[in-house]
């Protein structure tokens, strides 16, 4: 990976926070609580928010990622114990589901769970339980098994098995694959060689119960980001956060700005892990059926009410793609999206298309 993707490397979303960004926005929704004349003056409030005294910003590497963490409250302790408390459970996660620590639980699923039934923590039982829920709600485009084909890659070194290899590994990806025992607490594997991987829902489900720790100490507005999974708890003094959606064409860009406040956001994109041989893209998202990157989209992002949902359905549409995709999020209660396919072309839910109909009348 050159420097350049590395400064790619997971940053599907920026708050914006300086003019510089404004004057590259392609498109922008206006909620109920902006109008089109408060936008800039907004962004200079952004700026200056950064400085005022009550606000605290962290960034920290963690879950191979960038971690930001925005707290207001107006007692500097608060602030403190709100960051402590946020990184330590991005660590608490990282520990007990990361499949590179080779003494995390998931690493012990992956090594024994086709001899038998492995015990895990409550958290780790839970996430796996919701991601088969995620499976079958997509019809198999989310399914954690992917890493049965997806351990043979490695994106950084630019390492990819041959095509062999992914044939017969392929074979193995499928969530039914997975036994889980309520009772015991216990997973088990039905063949071997199946692995999995929860790159695509645990960064969304540490930062829910990070604002369920913030929430727990009385904060009422921050806003908490793993990577590509943004939410906001509360507004920012008073005014929606600013969200972008990077361009996928050109990372730099915004192509999309949302005002959200109380809300979650997650963009699964093709620039985030990648590498190029033969003018192939090879990126971290497999195609289930195929054991190859999904190709048909380049970014999909998604808008609820807590990370664990925007973060799965954000993988889960990359796969399916824009129609099917667009789909599936309408039929959803409190879903939306945007999705950005090959030819740069944007897709929105019903839900955003109406609300930017609408705030296109009211600025007329
Ligand atoms: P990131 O924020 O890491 O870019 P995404 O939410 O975009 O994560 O999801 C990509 C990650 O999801 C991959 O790195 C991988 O760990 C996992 N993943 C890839 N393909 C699938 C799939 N078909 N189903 C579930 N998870 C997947
Ligand atoms: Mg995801």
């Amino acid at each position: 990976m050159n420097q350049n993707s590395l400064l790619k490397f997971n940053l599907s979303m920026m708050i914006i926070h300086s003019l510089r960004s404004f004057s590259l926005m392609k498109h922008i929704f206006y909620s109920m609580f902006i109008r089109s004349h408060h936008i800039i003056s907004l962004m200079l409030l952004a700026c200056s928010l950064q400085l005022s005294a009550e606000w605290q910003i962290e960034d920290a590497a963690i879950m191979g990622t960038t971690i930001r963490v925005e707290i207001w409250h107006k007692e500097a302790s608060v602030r403190q114990q709100g960051i402590d408390k946020v990184l330590e459970e991005m660590e608490r996660v990282n520990r007990l589901m990361s499949p590179y620590i080779e003494q995390s639980q998931l690493s012990k699923i992956n090594k024994y769970a086709h001899e038998g039934p492995v015990e895990v923590d409550q958290d780790l039982f839970e996430l796996i339980e919701k991601s088969q829920e995620y499976s079958k709600l997509t019809n198999g485009s989310f399914d954690i098994t992917y890493a049965s084909v997806g351990h043979l890659f490695d994106y950084r070194k630019e390492v990819k098995p041959t095509e062999d290899e992914i044939a017969a590994a392929k074979l193995l990806i499928d969530y039914r694959n997975i036994v889980l025992n309520p009772e015991q607490k216990t997973i088990s594997f039905l063949k071997q060689g199946v692995k999995i991987d929860l790159g695509g829902i645990a960064k969304g489900f540490a930062v829910d119960r990070s604002i369920r720790h913030l929430k727990d100490l009385g904060i009422r507005h921050a806003l908490v980001s793993a990577g590509g999974d943004t939410r906001l708890l509360g507004d920012r003094n008073g005014r929606a956060w600013l969200v972008g959606i990077r361009d996928p064409e050109d990372t730099k860009e915004v192509i999309v700005m949302l005002p959200l406040q109380d809300e979650a956001l997650s963009t699964s994109g093709d620039y985030e892990r990648f590498f190029i041989e033969d003018g192939k893209k090879y990126h971290h998202i497999i195609h289930p059926t195929t054991g190859y990157s999904a190709s048909t989209v380049r970014s999909a992002s998604i808008l609820a009410s807590d990370s664990t949902t925007t973060d799965a359905l954000s993988t889960s549409i990359f796969v399916m793609g824009a129609s099917k995709g667009l789909e599936l999020i309408d039929s959803l209660e409190g879903v939306e999206g945007v999705i950005v396919d090959q030819q740069g072309k944007l897709y929105y839910s019903r839900g955003l298309e109406q609300e930017q109909k609408n705030s296109q009348t009211s600025s007329n």
